[in-house]
């Protein structure tokens, strides 16, 4: 494994970073922290909650600081944060934060604030009520006025 260390992402023989493009990369160690994921706050915090509990140090940094792109989706929050852990240990804390991440999944739908969708729809289903508001003004207000020049002419 070869490690960058300029944004802390690890990969297999590669000439430049996959991540970063940094071609100054070294054998990775053990102590190195790399990367395990982005997350939003709360699930950042769980994990390292979580991690902390199974002696696993885990270093929280703001996502935007690491510079890192390619491993997230597009749904990027400025609050996320991104968990850096010792590569020795980098496979302990995975299978400790996908059961975090499961967690947390679970308890979005136990509870829903506000599922996401919900404002999306609501939003949708007026727009269409107010197209169809226009197209009644419109075919109403075309036809008051063809009644009121028939009263100017007649
Ligand atoms: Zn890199």
């Amino acid at each position: 494994m070869l490690y960058c260390s300029k944004c802390r992402a690890i990969c297999d023989n590669a000439a430049r970073c996959p991540n970063c493009r940094n071609p100054k990369l070294r054998p990775v160690d053990p102590e190195d922290l790399v990367l395990l994921h982005s997350a939003d706050l709360y699930t950042a915090q769980q994990v390292q909650e979580r991690l902390a509990l199974d002696g696993i140090r885990c270093q929280v940094e703001d996502f935007a600081k690491g510079g890192v792109s390619c491993f997230y989706d597009s749904q990027v929050m400025p609050t996320d944060k991104s968990l850096y852990v010792p590569y020795r240990q980098l496979e302990e804390a995975r299978v400790i934060s996908a059961q975090v991440g499961r967690e947390v999944e679970h308890e979005m739908e136990q509870a829903p604030p506000e599922p996401p969708g919900a404002k999306r729809i609501i939003g949708e289903i007026l727009s269409v009520v107010v197209f169809l508001l226009l197209i009644m003004a419109a075919v109403f207000g075309a036809d008051a006025a063809a009644n009121w020049l028939k009263g100017l002419f007649a």
